[in-house]
Formats: C-alpha cells, structure tokens, sequence
C-alpha cells in the first residue's frame, strides 16, 4: 500500500464527523455515513463498496490484503443510531467535547466502535511492517442493526470464509465472547364473563394474575440460581399487561407478556417448555382460571457463545495481553449482530469503548481516552491475528 496517499485522521475527528450525520433508525441518513467511510477508505487506496440494499439501509464494505494467504478477519459495527428522545444538554447531532468526553447520540453506540476499527485499519495498512503480516481484513458498518439487524443478515449472505469477526458494541473495553438473548411469551388468563354487580357468577381473569405474577417471581428466583460463567443468570420478568372487556363486566381474559432472557445453551423452546411446566401447575392450582401461552411478541433472538478454547478468540485473548489490557472474558446481558455472525459459524468477540449504561439515552457521551484506546485494541488484535 502507498503510504503517501492521504493522512490517517484523528480518531476523534472521524468520530465528531460521524456523529454529526444523523442515522437515526428509521428515517436517518445511514447512506451519508457509508459514504463518509467509503471516502476515507479509498483516500488510502482500499476498494470499498457502498451497498443499498434496502430503500432506507445500507452497508458499507472496505477490504485490505496483505501478503498471500492468511486468515480473513472482520471488523464490523453498525451505522444506525436510536432516536434521539428525552432530554439533551446539546443537541444530540452536534457533538460537543467537555471534560474529555464527547457528547452525541452514536458517540458510544456504535460509531465509537466505527471510527476507532477505521483508524485501526488504516494504520495497519500503512504500518511500516505491513509487507509481513498475510490475511486480509474486512471492514463492514452495517445497517439497522437497532431495529431489524437487515443490514448484518444481508452481509452475511455472501460474506464467507471468515476466521474471526469484531463486533464493536460498549464494552468499556471488555472482551465478550457471550450475549444472552431472549423470548418473549404472551400469556393468556381465561376465566368467564359475569356482570361486575354479581362477581360471584364469573371467574375473575385479572385476580387471577396475582397468583400467576407470583409463579412468575418464584421462577424468576429459581433461575437467578443458574448462573452463566460469562452472561449471568436467565431472568423471567413481566413486561405487559392487559386485561378485561369492560368496566360493569368480570373480565374473562387478561394476557401478559413476559420478557425471558436467555443464556448461551438455553433455547427458546427450552424456556417456553419450562413457562408451560409453570402454567400447568398454575392451572392445576388455580381452576377453574386456566392460563396458556398464546403467542410470542418479536425478539431479537437466541443467545450466542464463541467457545474459550477458539483459536480466534485466544488470538484476541493473546493480542490484549500484548498491550497490557485486561484479557479477561465476558458476557453481554443484552444482544447484538454476534447471534447473526455466530448462526453463520463465525467465531465472533464483541469489544469496543463506551460503557453500557450511556447507549439508547439522553446525552450519549464517551471517553476520549477510551477511544484512542479502542485503535490500539483492534490494531493489536488484526496484527496478532495477522502474524504469520
Ligand atoms: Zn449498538
């Protein structure tokens, strides 16, 4: 590669530009971000594509290969943002930078990982030891990954051959090689129907969430016992809740909605099998009320896990280690692009800068310390990994 093409930007200004480019999903301008990539990709001579596969979303791709051979590695992150709702200090789409830190929606989630794997890439390529490091690196920021993860499922239809994926979400740093995910049963109380001045004649469907919530809390507890080495436990929690027809009327139907989250080897079959164990007994005890599962409202998806023993994931274990970082593994408690890239058989991390308790709120910020960090991360682990 020519190293006299153009010069490598600051991470923080490649950040304060992307940021300044509204993504919210849906309606943001996720193709002028792709844009701004693609121009600082082939500003230093890689071939990057921009690629609008929906009518609102797009994908941008860039490639560098070094040498012959080699593993193909991925760094990938998302464009899109969640809308910037409640109340700002500053405006959520004009950075701002007090006490070390910038202020924007994105700035954490996620193109506090975009701008660092960019810099990261650009500096391999223009490192003056580039001639010995063999595989290629691909660098994808995907589309809608907030709402529908369109733009990672599109990737991955034609992304193949890969030994190692990124995915960069707030981590403050930490390596997670984890994510739970989740299912989300709506469950259905019937009882009968009776004019409200003579209750006695009905069967009261919202008196009976009483006993149900507390089977719920009951397994909530039973399951805080089950704990992940990486996610934590599962957790049953309800969400909803909606019941009765009328307000002279004892009401025959109540549904709630129950948020299960899932750790890695537990699958939403699994969950849901164990939640009609629960409202069997329920409906043993509490006759003639019965409760069924009616429905499941739309999840993210099932939990993930990228095996300790990987040898990616010692790759980026060992290049952490190189740099004096903590190498230690974790888990996510939410989910991400990883459940789509390991459904793909993909050994996958997630790691980036920002912490968890800044995404999808007002005043979004992150740490510049911390970003600068995030290039020296994914630089060491694309050379570790790169390393003949
Ligand atoms: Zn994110």
């Amino acid at each position: 590669m020519n190293s006299e093409l153009s010069a490598i930007p600051d991470v923080v200004d490649l950040l304060r530009d992307m940021v300044t480019i509204d993504t919210t999903n849906p309606g943001g301008n996720e193709a002028g971000a792709a844009q701004l990539l693609a121009d600082l990709f082939v500003g230093h001579g890689l071939d990057a594509v921009v690629d609008r596969f929906d009518d609102e979303h797009v994908n941008v791709t860039a490639s560098a290969s070094f040498g012959d051979g080699g593993p193909r590695i991925v760094l990938n992150s998302h464009l899109d943002v969640v809308p910037a709702v409640g109340d700002w200090t500053t405006p959520a789409f004009e950075p701002q930078i007090r006490d070390g830190r910038m202020f924007g929606r994105g700035s954490a989630d996620a193109k506090g990982s975009l701008a660092p794997m960019a810099i990261a890439l650009l500096r391999l390529v223009h490192s003056p030891d580039a001639d010995n490091l063999r595989g290629t690196v691909v660098y994808t920021a995907v589309g809608d990954e907030e709402v529908g993860s369109r733009g990672a499922r599109h990737l991955l239809t034609d992304l193949t051959g890969v030994d190692g994926a990124i995915i960069g979400e707030p981590t403050s740093l930490r390596l997670l090689s984890a994510h739970k995910g989740s299912v989300r049963p709506v469950i259905e109380l019937t009882g009968k129907s009776a004019h409200a001045a003579a209750p006695g004649k009905g069967v009261n469907a919202i008196n009976a969430a009483g006993p149900l919530l507390a089977a719920l809390e009951a397994y909530s507890a039973e399951l805080s016992e089950r704990v992940h080495p990486l996610t934590g436990c599962p957790t049953a929690t309800a969400v909803l809740i909606a019941g009765g027809e009328a307000p002279n009327a004892v009401p025959a139907s109540c549904r709630i909605t129950v948020d299960r989250r899932l750790v890695p080897g537990e699958t939403a079959e699994s969950a849901l099998a164990e939640i009609e164990t629960l409202l069997a007994k329920f409906n043993a005890d509490n006759a003639p009320v019965t409760a069924a599962i009616a429905e499941c409202a739309p999840s993210t998806g099932g939990p993930s896990q990228t095996p300790d023993t990987d040898p990616f994931v010692l790759t980026c274990r060992g290049a952490l280690e190189d740099i004096g970082a903590d190498s230690t593994l974790s888990g996510l408690i939410v989910n991400c692009d990883m459940t789509h890239f390991r459904a793909a058989g993909i050994p996958t991390v997630v790691i980036g800068p920002g912490a968890l308790e800044v995404m999808h709120v007002p005043d979004e910020s992150i740490d510049l310390d911390e970003l600068r960090r995030a290039v020296d991360v994914y630089e060491a682990i694309l050379r570790r990994a790169l390393t003949p």
